[in-house]
């Protein structure tokens, strides 16, 4: 085994320096050490290797492309601005990068069922398409304010033969469809085994979904230097629970002289409730089983968030962008609400890619930071979904600008 960054961190624990660990409810020890023992053996099996390998390929569609923005680059007169494309990824976004593997691991362990949380609906319909190709019963919780907002997906799920449950408590968001669906799994830990949608949750989750993840950095450095023939400048990516980032950080973590962004949603002003920036207003506690930083109200519970981008609207952050935060390895970049929507248009307009709202959090950092940079510098973002799910709620809410840039 190497000293590298990947094989050491987090510590057997599970923590990030003080960040993570796993909280648990004394039913759920067990199960939980289950499933760390279970994916220790996998992730060195070479059987389990290949067929992930396999399915990436040839199910997924992997190795996605990375692409030169040229037209958004010259809108900007500054750094060069690269996208990996994990849009192109089947289902639109990262999340099949995790939900296969776990959905193999559920099967290594004979579990019959996965039951998830989801936002954007997007993790719901990776989990539900997974599930459909290795034969396991589907349960999704989301909320119901994301219901609404995210139709298409919910439909998805149905027809992938998922159930899915509506969380109606709270603000019937994100963090609402967490404590529903980790209820529902303490019901019934025999059968079922909960596939976390981000690099959030108690140990071994965030290790386990950043290394599924870590994929798109693994071909995105390889691709970056057919490109450029060196490293990006700068990696940038919107996060939420930040598995999209974690997975386009992870081979660069070591690469010093790589600049790494997580790019955070300042919503619509930065009031509590306004804004989902966990690390920019956050401070360390505990929630879902595991130490971060988050939002916190003036009880000290977690805080209300908003962001347009439903998947990114979540009051924590995986503890390892806490951690690589604390000792400065990464910085946090800054993206609101309207700059999101007009990011939105541009990539659409200039590049002809439409980008999830979530995604489309990076692009618009990215626009600010290519214009602060000369043209002999890099930007490489990782472009983490499509924007089909989200075309009727902004065109209804955000009419499409007339004027070409
Ligand atoms: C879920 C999602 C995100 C946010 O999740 P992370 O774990 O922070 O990556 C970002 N973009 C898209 C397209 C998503 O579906």
């Amino acid at each position: 085994m190497s000293n590298s960054y990947l094989d050491t961190m987090p510590n057997t624990d599970g923590f990030f320096g003080k960040f993570g660990g796993a909280f648990l409810p004394p039913q759920l020890e067990t199960p939980f050490t289950q499933i760390k023992e279970a994916y220790e053996q996998l992730k060195n099996s070479p059987k389990f290797i290949e067929e992930l390998k396999y399915v990436r390929k040839h199910f997924q569609g992997r190795p996605t492309p990375i692409t030169f923005a040229k037209n958004l680059t010259a809108f900007c007169g500054g750094a060069k601005i690269y996208l990996k494309r994990e849009d192109l990824n089947h289902t639109g976004s990262h999340k099949l990068n995790h939900c296969m593997a776990e959905v193999i691991l559920a099967k290594h362990l004979g579990k019959k069922k996965v039951i998830a949380e989801t936002g954007a609906g997007q993790h719901g319909v990776a989990l539900a398409t997974a599930a459909a190709y290795f034969g396991l019963e589907c349960e999704i919780h989301m909320g119901e304010v994301d219901i609404k907002k995210e139709h298409p997906n919910v439909v998805r799920m149905k027809i992938l033969g998922a159930k899915v449950v509506p969380a109606t408590h709270g603000l019937k968001t994100l963090k609402e469809a967490v404590d529903s669906a980790f209820e529902s799994y303490l019901k019934d830990t025999d059968n079922a085994i909960y596939c976390i949608g981000s690099v959030v949750g108690p140990h071994p989750f965030p290790m386990m979904v950043r290394d599924f993840q870590s994929i798109i950095s693994l071909e995105a450095k390889e691709q970056f230097f057919e490109h450029e023939n060196a490293l990006p400048d700068n990696v940038v990516a919107c996060v939420g629970g930040g598995s999209n980032a974690m997975g386009i950080f992870a081979h660069f973590i070591e690469e010093k002289e790589v600049n790494l962004y997580g790019v955070e949603p300042m919503g619509k002003g930065e009031n509590i409730g306004e804004h989902s920036a966990s690390l920019t207003y956050g401070s360390e506690g505990i929630m879902h089983g595991f130490n971060s930083i988050m939002l916190k109200d003036d009880k000290g519970e977690p805080a209300p968030v908003h962001s347009i981008g439903s998947g990114i609207d979540y009051p924590s952050v995986g503890p390892e962008h806490a951690y690589l935060n604390s000792i400065q390895r990464t910085q946090i970049g800054h993206c609101n609400d309207d700059e999101a929507i007009d990011a939105f248009y541009k990539l659409s307009q200039l590049e002809g890619i439409i980008p999830a709202l979530e995604s489309a959090h990076a692009i618009g950092f990215a626009i600010k930071l290519a214009k602060t940079l000369s043209q002999d510098k890099t930007i490489l973002i990782s472009l983490s979904g499509r924007g089909d799910k989200d075309i009727d709620f902004v065109v209804e809410n955000y009419p499409v600008p007339n004027a070409k840039f």
